[in-house]
């Protein structure tokens, strides 16, 4: 029933023209696709409101997207008022009947008349009251003293939304009454115009639907500095936008035939979550611009680069168990590393440096060590200090233990001693305040000392980005299984299981599926319920029995990325259920250079982590060989005797040579002519993380 591809929340308002510069309490609107908000839209008027939504509405139409329009207003009113006013129990009879009384202006309407008119029609003393204008209006009271309402005061979502309020109230603050008045005319017009569907009154099959909504049922205060309400239409399309369509058509699942329900009453949990996971990918974001034949491979990873982003879900973690995580934000420094002066050595302190020549100094009573608060130092004397103590006020200088002689009292020393000598400035290292990590930051033991260094104990981190992995083709079977003649054991998929491992990621397997197209798509769906990506080898290519291209071809969101490289077939990278697909070439060497030299880099910009180049060195070559302009090209290789040495065959299918080797030498786009000692590129496989 739902598969909306486009978002549009609207904070509604009953009020007058709010004048040019953005504010409060005016119109705003937000669009939202995949769990990315656009920058909400500040519509100072209804009219002006009504013609961008209309506007919106035909593009969005032309275009072929399926929309949901949110409001946050009632559409419907408490059971018994649309028959008292129109005579029919029809919420959209009173749509109509509104319709054609609101009148409306920029700047004046008529709303406090006509529910004085209602109130009048219905028998006096309410439903509506409260008046804003200055002149007294028969019919309308100003406050609820004497109100008689005949109708419910709430409507049943009312009563379970603590907070809301009832829609007979016609001003004061956070009231939504004129909102309704001066709504339903527009949402009347417009779904008239479009053939909108209306929750919960009817199904949404039309590629235009409205849903109330009201921000404040999921929504707090919104943050430091922001138009609560820009910011609540932005959160809120983001949010309806990130829920996946199972999720959506549960929420959308109500029964309210006549006054209406709040969307996500009652799933307020799941909304808030639905809103703490990172944005999707979109469907086109392996598309690549039209006429391109061979990507270089620069060039592929500056796309890849561009277009992927984090997918894997945000959580707080103490530091200690962070380790292995990437930073989901920057950390600021809670304290200076280090947090006073302190002396780097154990010795003697005082004031100021000292010429060349022998100085004496009387030693002060005690010491100074780590962990002491900082005492004062009398002027013109020394005091004992030991590594790691705060300077007592009165010390500047530190004099080694084994440069000084103690007698008497005293000290002794040669200078020249250089005032400030063997401390540590407060702040040296890092000042409270300053970001400490960046995110994207791995959290290695490093990170940890540094992070506990400036007070920082907890910390936002990815999930560990969870990639399953597919093994796809007819010839396959299990090691150790009897294998038939025209069988060949699966070797990709233990290889890529462990190296996804060894990157840091989560690795799902996912078996093998043989050449059926119906069987991939179901492991394909099975794996996109519980992956992040999913890793195919196999099958990727434009072949009769391609079945992983042609499946993502099918489902409209596949793009095959020819890329200049050997080894290496193309990659079939595309969406599936919104999830990426990466589509490895079935052959194990071809499928292991691609997942080192484009998977690695994707997945690394998925799981959140910063981008990734492997860095080699150049070292001579122990070998020869001559190699053509336009690809870049990947031996395998090791360094024996300081020279790079490169396996005996270059044949793709010698799955040996993977583990004879214990790097790649990469050869560069152009043309290269190489001799023993010629200077080559050498990356371990440890720079690719294994
Ligand atoms: P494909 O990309 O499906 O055309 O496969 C290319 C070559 O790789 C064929 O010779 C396949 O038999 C082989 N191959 C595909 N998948 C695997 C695998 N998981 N293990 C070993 N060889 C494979
Ligand atoms: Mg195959």
């Amino acid at each position: 029933m739902s598969g909306f591809d486009t978002f549009v929340m609207v904070d509604w308002s009953g009020g007058n023209d709010t004048g040019k510069t953005p504010r409060q309490d005016a119109i705003w609107a937000c669009i939202a696709r995949l769990g990315r908000a656009e920058k909400p839209r500040y519509l100072r008027n209804r009219g002006l409101a009504e013609a961008w939504l209309g506007e919106f509405f035909e593009a969005e139409r032309a275009a072929g997207r399926r929309v949901l329009a949110g409001f946050d207003f009632p559409f419907g009113y408490p059971a018994g008022f649309a028959a008292a006013v129109t005579g029919q129990d029809d919420p959209f009879a009173l749509w109509d009947w509104l319709e054609t009384r609101i009148e409306d202006a920029s700047t004046a309407n008529n709303r406090f008349d006509l529910a004085a008119e209602i109130n009048l029609q219905v028998g006096g003393q309410g439903p509506f009251w409260f008046n804003g204008l200055k002149r007294d209006i028969h019919g309308l009271p100003r406050t609820k003293s004497g109100y008689r309402n005949p109708f419910p005061d709430r409507r049943l979502a009312e009563e379970r939304a603590p907070g809301a309020f009832s829609c007979w109230q016609l001003g004061g603050t956070g009231a939504v009454g004129s909102q309704v008045l001066m709504g339903l005319p527009v949402l009347a017009r417009l779904r008239r115009r479009f053939g909108a569907a209306v929750w919960p009154f009817e199904p949404l099959r039309t590629p235009l639907a409205f849903v109330e909504i009201w921000p404040s049922l999921t929504l707090g205060a919104a943050p430091k500095g922001q138009i609560k309400d820009a910011w609540q239409v932005s959160e809120i399309a983001r949010m309806m936008s990130s829920l996946d369509e199972d999720a959506l058509d549960r929420m959308l699942n109500v029964t309210a035939p006549e006054e209406g329900w709040i969307f996500g009453l009652g799933h307020e949990d799941e909304l808030r979550e639905a809103a703490a996971q990172p944005p999707r990918l979109t469907n086109d974001c392996f598309a690549l611009p039209p006429g391109v034949h061979w990507t270089p491979v620069q060039e592929t990873l500056e796309l890849l680069k561009e277009r992927l982003s984090p997918v894997a879900a945000v959580e707080h973690l103490p530091v200690t168990d962070a380790t292995g995580r990437i930073l989901a934000s920057d950390v600021t420094a809670l304290r200076s590393n280090p947090p006073l002066p302190n002396t780097a050595v154990d010795g003697y302190g005082f004031a100021g440096g000292r010429p060349a020549g022998v100085h004496r100094l009387p030693l002060a009573e005690g010491r100074a060590a780590a962990g002491d608060s900082p005492g004062v130092l009398p002027a013109g004397s020394a005091v004992r200090i030991l590594t790691g103590a705060a300077l007592p006020e009165g010390v500047d200088t530190v004099v080694l233990q084994e440069d000084v002689t103690v007698a008497d009292g005293k000290i002794a020393f040669h200078g020249p001693v250089k005032a400030g000598a063997n401390t540590r400035r407060a702040g040296e290292d890092v000042v409270a305040g300053e970001t400490a990590l960046t995110e994207g930051t791995d959290i290695g033991p490093a990170q940890a000392a540094l992070l506990s260094a400036v007070g920082v104990a907890e910390v936002a981190v990815y999930k560990p980005l969870r990639v399953a992995i597919l093994s796809t083709g007819a010839e396959l079977v299990e090691a150790g299984d009897r294998a038939a003649p025209g069988q060949i054991y699966d070797a990709n998929r233990p290889m890529l299981v462990e190296m996804v491992r060894r990157f840091g990621y989560q690795a799902i397997d996912m078996g093998r599926v043989p050449d059926d197209r119906a069987a991939l798509a179901a492991r394909m769906d099975a794996a996109s319920k519980t992956a992040d990506l999913i890793l195919t080898s196999g099958g990727a290519s434009s072949g009769d029995e391609d079945h992983v291209s042609a499946l993502l071809a099918e489902a409209g969101a596949m793009t095959l990325w020819r890329i200049a490289v050997k080894p290496g077939r193309p990659l079939a990278l595309g969406m599936w259920s919104g999830v990426p697909v990466f589509g490895l070439p079935g052959n194990p060497v071809a499928a292991m250079t691609c997942a080192l030299i484009f998977g690695r880099p994707a997945m690394a910009r998925l799981s959140g982590r910063a981008w990734q180049v492997p860095q080699g060195f150049d070292v001579p070559a122990a070998f020869t060989k001559k190699k053509k302009n336009g690809r870049t090209e990947y031996l395998r290789a090791r360094i024996r005797d300081g020279q790079a040495e490169v396996f005996a065959s270059e044949g793709s299918g010698r799955i040996s040579g993977l583990s004879w080797a214990e790097g790649l030498v990469e050869m560069p786009h152009e043309a290269l002519e190489i001799t023993p000692g010629t200077p080559v590129r050498y990356i371990p496989f440890g720079s690719f993380g294994l």
